[in-house]
C-alpha cells in the first residue's frame, strides 16, 4: 500500500519552472525526508500534495485521493492527515491550550489534548498565550496542531527550524513514536542529521527534479564511498583516503607499535555527500 504517489508533477510560476516532471512513491508507515536547497520546489511539491496549490500537470494520489477535488470526500480526507505548515498562522490571543482543543474539535478521532501538549514539551506553557511564546515554542505549538487531529499521514515541513538541541532530540522521540503508531510521514528539513536520524528514506531534489531517492546509508554511494584516516605524526596531523582503512590502520599500528596518537576513521557524512550532489564543493 502506498500512501502518496505521484507521477509527471509538473508546477511554473510564470517563467519559473519550480517542479519539472517529479515522480515519488512513499510507502505507508514510512518516514520520508525530503531534501533540497532553497528554492528547489519542496514546499511547491508538498504543498500540492496538501491539497494547497493547483499543479499544472501530473497525477497525485494522496491516502488514495486527488488532493485537487473538493466536497464531501475531501473532507473526509482532511481528517485523515495532518499538516505542519513552514510558515506559522497567528492566533495570538489564545492560550496554547485553547488553541489545540480548538483545532482538535475539527477532527473525527483527536488525540488527548493533554497528551498531545506534554509530547511537544509545552506542559509548562499550556496556560500562556501564544503571543508570548519564544520562536521555537511556538513551532512546537504547530507540531501540537499538526498530530491533534491523529493522522494517519502527516506533512512537515522544516518542522524543527527554531528548536533548541534539547527540544530537537524530543521532537524525534515523538516521531519515533507516531512511527511506532504506523504513521507515515513526509518531511522537509534542511537538517541532514534529522534525515539520517529519522527518515527511511531520502530524496534529494534540485531545480524542480528529483536527482535521487534512497536510504540515507546508501545515498550517493554514500556506503561504499572511501573512508578517511587520519592520525598524528609529530607536529603534523597526516590523512589518507582508502578503500581497506582496516589495512591503513594494521601499517600504522606496526609503524607505531600500538596506539597511533589521535588515530580517527570517517566516511562522508549525509551532509558531505548531499552536497556533492547538489554540486556544492568546498575543495
Ligand atoms: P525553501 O527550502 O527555501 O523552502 P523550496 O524547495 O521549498 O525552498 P519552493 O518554495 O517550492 O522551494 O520554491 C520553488 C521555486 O518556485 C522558487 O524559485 C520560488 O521562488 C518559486 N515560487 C514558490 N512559490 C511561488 C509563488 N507563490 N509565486 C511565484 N514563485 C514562487
Amino acid at each position: 500500500m502506498n500512501a502518496i504517489e505521484v507521477s509527471g508533477l509538473t508546477k511554473s510560476y510564470g517563467a519559473v519552472h519550480a517542479v519539472r516532471g517529479i515522480d515519488l512513491t512513499i510507502k505507508t508507515g514510512e518516514i520520508f525526508a525530503l531534501l533540497g536547497p532553497n528554492g528547489a520546489g519542496k514546499t511547491t511539491t508538498v504543498e500540492i500534495l496538501e491539497g494547497f496549490r493547483t499543479r499544472d500537470a501530473g497525477d497525485v494520489r494522496v491516502l488514495g485521493f486527488d488532493p485537487h477535488d473538493e466536497g464531501s470526500a475531501a473532507r473526509q480526507w482532511r481528517n485523515r492527515i495532518g499538516i505542519v505548515l513552514q510558515s506559522t498562522s497567528d492566533s495570538g490571543d489564545l492560550t496554547v491550550i485553547e488553541t489545540i482543543e480548538h483545532f482538535s474539535g475539527y477532527y473525527s478521532n483527536p488525540r488527548n489534548v493533554d497528551e498531545v501538549i506534554n509530547s511537544v514539551g509545552l506542559s509548562e506553557k499550556s496556560g500562556s498565550l501564544i503571543r508570548k511564546l519564544s520562536g521555537g515554542q511556538r513551532r512546537r505549538l504547530d507540531v501540537a496542531l499538526g498530530i491533534v487531529g491523529n493522522p494517519e499521514l502527516l506533512f512537515l515541513d522544516e518542522p524543527t527550524t527554531g528548536f533548541d538541541p534539547e527540544a530537537r532530540r524530543a521532537f524525534w522521540a515523538l516521531i519515533e513514536r507516531l512511527r511506532g503508531d504506523g504513521t507515515t510521514i513526509l518531511l522537509t528539513t534542511h537538517y541532514l542529521d534529522e534525515a539520517e536520524a529519522l527518515a527511511d528514506r531520502v530524496g534529494v531534489i534540485s531545480q524542480g527534479e528529483i536527482i535521487e531517492v534512497s536510504t540515507p546509508t546508501n545515498l550517493g554511494g554514500r556506503s561504499t564511498a572511501q573512508a578517511r584516516v587520519s592520525w598524528r605524526d609529530g607536529v603534523e596531523i597526516k590523512s589518507q583516503a582508502t578503500d581497506n582503512p582496516t589495512s591503513v590502520v594494521s601499517k600504522l599500528t606496526a609503524q607505531f607499535n600500538g596506539e597511533i596518537p589521535e588515530l580517527t576513521v570517517t566516511r562522508p557524512s549525509l551532509e558531505d555527500i548531499y552536497l556533492k550532489m547538489i554540486g556544492v564543493t568546498h575543495e
